[in-house]
């Protein structure tokens, strides 16, 4: 489905994610803020923005992209201009952290959950390692990377910090705030019991795609730690045992009503639950990770799609995150890998054209991985080679044609265009 709108509208959004910019924003900005309630307003976006108003004063909810942040403070201004007393950070992703000096004032508390100083710190010492995956996975050239700030040198702008709990009153509103790691360590939820109103960043969401969602990333072909499958269904719990009426997300579209909320939540985590547990057993019964990818399917019944995140990438995740790197081979004890004697396959073979044959018959035989492969195994031998890089590119299109998974299709691109380029090169 490679060329359909909808995965064309995807790839945008997730662009727009990545580079800073809202599909909203490119295509559609919002002009006004959503009422979701007498006190809680909504700049709808590519990273919603919340203002819950009280009389003596304003609380902000997550602040955008720096390159939508503005347009959310226009609208949000427009129903408020009272002092802003909080900002609270659902999680210390770019999306959601990029506003914060356009809201922040003289005495203005900013609130995060204990873990956002280590997650930012991370995101920040590896940005170099980062930085050209995120445009890779998105197919863009990479972005310019400044001098490494060091394994401390992120800019914290948090003012309080708290580890399980944390509650204030403001102008007669009382906010709870709890520890519900989750997509991120340092996740937290905002819980308004007055309004029966929970604001639970990305712990649902995910990308903003409407329902029926995505399976959720454990984890992230960007690269990320492994995101602890068992945290993330203890926090949709703590989500759940509030009995919310109205579920506020970082990207998407309000949920309301107690039992829409429960139907969805629960599918959710028990999808994510579904997933852990066969791998963990997998794993207890001696399986390694690439059977339990290829053996690991998620019910019908769940009704989640793998759109944003395919459910073999994850259960990858919880293996590795569980076992680390090594995979019993003794051969895998050395810094020696395996493409190491692809050259000398390629020799005993008598030269690159009969394992580009077969690479080829391997396509044929709707074998595009393997093809894959082989394509490797010669380009080992000869990065140059015309016969191995044109196979190279007609597998990539098989499996980019086929594709269904935006993130997917992002890297399968990268692909072509690199090949592209050494074809070009080559000739
Ligand atoms: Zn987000």
């Amino acid at each position: 489905m490679s060329r359909t709108v909808s995965v064309a509208l995807l790839l945008l959004l997730l662009l727009c994610l990545a580079i800073g910019i809202t599909a909203r924003a490119a295509g559609q900005t919002a002009t006004s803020a959503v009422k979701i309630s007498d006190s809680i307003f909504m700049a709808p976006g590519g990273g919603n923005v919340y203002m819950i108003t009280t009389p003596k004063g304003n609380v902000i909810i997550d602040t955008a992209a720096a390159a939508q942040a503005p347009n959310a403070k226009k609208i949000l201004d427009a129903v408020s201009h009272g002092a802003v007393k909080y900002i609270l950070l659902t999680h210390g992703h770019a999306d959601h952290i990029g506003g914060i000096p356009l809201w922040k004032e003289p005495g203005t508390q900013i609130i995060a959950q204990r873990n956002y100083v280590e997650f930012r710190n991370y995101v920040d010492r590896l940005e170099g390692f980062f930085s050209p995956r995120n445009a890779a996975g998105f197919n863009r050239p990479p972005q310019p990377v400044g001098p490494w700030p060091g394994n401390y040198g992120a800019n914290i702008e948090a003012t309080v910090l708290f580890d399980e709990k944390y509650e204030f009153t403001l102008g007669g509103t009382k906010f709870e705030l709890f520890s519900t790691p989750g997509e991120t360590p340092d996740h937290l939820t905002v819980w308004i019991p007055a309004y029966k109103t929970a604001f639970i960043g990305d712990n649902y969401d995910g990308a903003g795609i409407p329902e029926p969602k995505s399976f959720p990333a454990i984890y992230t072909l960007r690269g990320t730690r492994p995101r602890p499958a068992l945290d993330w269904i203890k926090s949709i719990d703590t989500v759940l045992a509030l009995k919310p009426e109205v579920v506020l997300s970082g990207h998407g579209d309000p949920i309301f009503g107690n039992q829409e909320i429960t139907r969805r939540l629960t599918r959710f985590r028990d999808a994510i639950q579904y997933v852990h547990d066969e791998v963990v057993k997998g794993m207890n019964s001696g399986k390694d990770v690439y059977t339990l990818m290829q053996e690991i399917k998620l019910p019908a019944s769940f009704n989640l799609t793998e759109s944003f995140a395919n459910v073999s990438w994850s259960v990858r995740g919880i293996y590795d995150g569980y076992a680390g790197w090594f995979d019993t081979n003794p051969a895998s004890l050395y810094p020696v890998p395996p493409s190491s004697v692809y050259p000398d396959l390629v020799r005993l073979a008598g030269g690159p054209d009969p394992v580009v044959q077969l690479a080829l018959e391997k396509l044929k035989d709707g074998k595009p991985v393997e093809a894959l492969h082989l394509t490797d195994v010669v380009l080992a031998y000869d990065q140059k080679n015309m016969a191995a890089l044109g196979a190279r590119l007609k597998a990539l299109n098989y499996l980019e044609e086929k594709c269904e998974n935006f993130i997917e299709e992002g890297w399968l691109q990268y692909g072509i265009t690199k090949t592209k380029e050494k074809l070009g090169s080559a000739n």
